[in-house]
């Protein structure tokens, strides 16, 4: 058992006071790495410690699993076990458990484990769409909708003033959602949002079950509570019903949920509705190192709104480490590459590798960087994803493929042939404006981008051999790990840390995604960068590159590095027709292209320009050529001013 001053030692004044704190309101309003998370188990220990509550008395809630598991792992540490730290939604199920029959009379509904199937059932009896990927962009939309408490009659008028891009016309979509709850009571079924209503709508019908719950729950606290969305805090409010003791911490500034209904008004909101709330404001960051502190209050700085009461400047209190850094790539492949050779230089180092992640916005980038640790044999382990080849797109494309050699279809144009077999599969000319169709038309396009990569090496590849590359890459994957690198978006990190943090990909279109197009979503887009920033305690690494692996699609890079990036790296990007026209006189320049090592031909169908030889001419070649030609194209894109891959 911690001795009862312990857990009041490793604090702060301010952290001291919000732990300490008697009984009732208590709101931390405080900024990433500030300890509201260490602060908030330290109080929940405290309390049971001094006999103030009892252990069991207790519920703590988080937005994710792994936080929750965290946060009871910490407070038995603290000599607090008992105490429910749970997400929302398993503290419903937990609770609707005991207190359905008790309401119902009946035995509990089953808890569906195929939400997907029922609304595709759904949207099937309205003669919708039954594609996969139309079903999960309706099924998303239903769940923005009810964890915004929005019935299917008010849908319209609330999605037009939400200004949601709703996947079909908002009236037939309110036609689905009716559709979906139908299906779902007939089959006696819950889903996740139902958890959370029934146990909101038990409690609020029944006072006598409410005054039971009230009973048994005294004492609340909530984490992260800037990305609560109006279902949680019904269910939070119906929790806590007339009394106050409860316990909140957040940063507004961190708030990346709001696409999905969540909002910080009630974080910021709280000290007015609690007047005799302690509240308490935190500034010291003891989980980086002050440049990367630097970097975060530059990023949340430079955003374009600050909510009321998160003007809060991060202190950095750990000893200084080094810069952060900047990197600018030719290509993705080029990108991932250098990031896993700096994985590995950091590990030898001595920084351990489940002390490293690489962050990206969308999933669909994961695959670069599986392929390059893979390559470089370092295991990862990708959190709240797919592995790229085993997500159901990628598997139909191939599918679809492997069926379209064994037809024999013609490919020498093989990127072309791509993109026409994946229409097959879904691939459409422009991208989805978001969602789950946005995420697979990403995947799709990367195995285009793919196609475009591996002719721009061996320009006669076909499709079989483009297969055959893919099935390669597939097999290199390693198999998840524990104690790997972590792969993970930036949603799935919050809250986390690292020593050491690699944000990649950071472009336009990609951070901040294409799809946000109004100034509120481009604001969610940089909180989303300061949540990656404020990650890393020491080392912090951010990157981008210029193209897609052998793509011709030039990207520039992110608004948001205009005023991070040190003056000394490369100044304005040619515009995109600038480098087009550079492209059409650089293409006929075939004499200005290497020659074959070996044989010192003109560049040929059949060089491999990694290697800098004809692929049939003898490969004893040193080491050094690859660096000449590397050295070649940048000189030759230096003079012309265009990047190095449109040499
Ligand atoms: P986020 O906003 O990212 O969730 P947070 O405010 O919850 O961050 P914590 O995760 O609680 O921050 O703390 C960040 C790091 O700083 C942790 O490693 C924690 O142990 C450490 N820390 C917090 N407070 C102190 C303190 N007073 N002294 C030393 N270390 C501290
Ligand atoms: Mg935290």
């Amino acid at each position: 058992m911690a001795e009862l001053p312990r857990l009041l030692e490793g604090l702060d004044p301010e952290q001291r006071e919000a732990v300490a704190a008697p009984r009732g309101p208590v709101c931390v309003l405080a900024g990433a790495g500030t300890g509201k998370t260490r602060t908030i188990t330290h109080r929940i220990a405290y309390l049971v410690q001094r006999g103030l509550v009892a252990p069991q008395q207790v519920l703590a809630v988080t937005f994710t699993a792994r936080a929750a598991g965290e946060m009871r792992t910490r407070l038995r540490g603290l000599g607090a076990a008992g105490v429910q730290a749970q997400t929302f939604h398993a503290a419903a199920f937990r609770q609707l458990r005991y207190f359905w029959p008790r309401m119902h009379d009946t035995q509990m509904w089953q808890l569906t484990d195929n939400k997907f199937r029922m609304v595709a059932t759904a949207v099937n009896k309205l003669g919708m769409s039954t594609e996969k990927e139309d079903v999960r962009d309706v099924a998303g939309e239903i769940e923005w909708a009810k964890s915004s408490l929005i019935s299917p009659e008010q849908y319209p008028a609330a999605a037009a003033a939400a200004g949601r891009e709703a996947p079909v016309a908002p009236e037939l979509l309110a036609r689905a959602f009716a559709a979906y709850e139908q299906v779902k009571s007939r089959a006696q079924l819950l889903d996740f949002d139902d958890l959370l209503l029934h146990i909101a709508g038990i409690l609020e019908a029944s006072p006598e079950l409410a005054e039971e719950f009230r009973g048994q729950y005294r004492s609340f606290t909530v984490d992260e509570y800037q990305d609560v969305n109006p279902l949680q805090q019904r269910v939070l409010d119906a929790w806590v019903g007339d009394r106050d003791d409860l316990t909140v911490v957040g940063d507004a500034n961190q708030t990346i949920y709001s696409f999905a209904g969540a909002a910080p008004k009630w974080l910021i909101n709280f000290p007015r509705k609690y007047p005799d709330a302690t509240v308490v404001r935190l500034e010291r960051d003891y989980r980086s190192t002050p440049q990367v502190v630097d970097l975060a209050n530059q990023v949340i700085g430079a955003a374009r709104e600050r909510p009321a009461g998160t003007r809060l400047k991060l202190i950095g209190q750990r000893p200084p480490g080094p810069r952060p850094d900047f990197a600018e790539f030719d290509d993705e492949t080029d990108e991932a590459e250098a990031i896993a050779r700096k994985v590995a230089k950091l590990a030898k180092q001595g920084v351990p590798l489940s002390e490293i992640a690489i962050l990206f916005r969308i999933n669909a980038q994961s695959e670069a960087y599986e392929k390059a640790l893979a390559d470089a044999e370092i295991p990862y382990q990708l959190r709240g994803g797919e592995r790229f080849f085993a997500r159901a797109e990628v598997r139909q494309a191939m599918s679809a493929l492997r069926t379209a050699i064994a037809r024999d279809v013609a490919a020498e144009d093989l990127p072309g042939a791509v993109r026409e077999l994946l229409v097959e599969v879904g691939l459409t000319e422009e991208p989805p404006s978001g969602g789950a169709a946005r995420e697979r038309w990403e995947s799709l396009m990367a195995l285009v981008e793919l196609a475009e990569e591996l002719v721009a090496e061996v320009p006669e590849a076909d499709l079989a051999r483009y297969v055959a590359e893919l099935d390669a890459r597939a097999e290199s994957a390693h198999p998840p790990t524990v104690e790997g690198v972590t792969l993970a978006s930036l949603h799935a990190a919050k809250g986390l840390e690292w020593d050491a943090v690699f944000l990649v990909g950071l472009t336009e279109g990609t951070l901040p995604i294409q799809h946000a197009n109004t100034d509120a979503a481009v604001e969610e887009e940089r909180r989303l960068l300061y949540v990656g920033v404020t990650r890393a305690r020491e080392h912090l690494h951010l990157s981008w590159a210029l193209a897609r692996a052998g793509s011709r699609r030039f990207r520039r890079r992110s608004r948001f590095l205009h005023t991070l990036v040190p003056d000394e790296h490369p100044a304005a990007l040619p515009s995109k027709n600038k480098v087009r026209e550079q492209q059409q006189l650089i293409k006929p320049a075939k004499s200005a292209k290497p020659k074959c090592r070996v044989c010192e031909a003109a560049l040929s169908g059949t060089m491999d320009i990694k290697l800098g030889r004809c692929r049939d001419c003898p490969s004893d070649l040193d080491e050094d050529l690859l660096t000449k030609l590397k050295a070649w194209r940048s000189e030759r894109a230096r003079q012309l001013k265009v990047p190095a891959y449109v040499v």
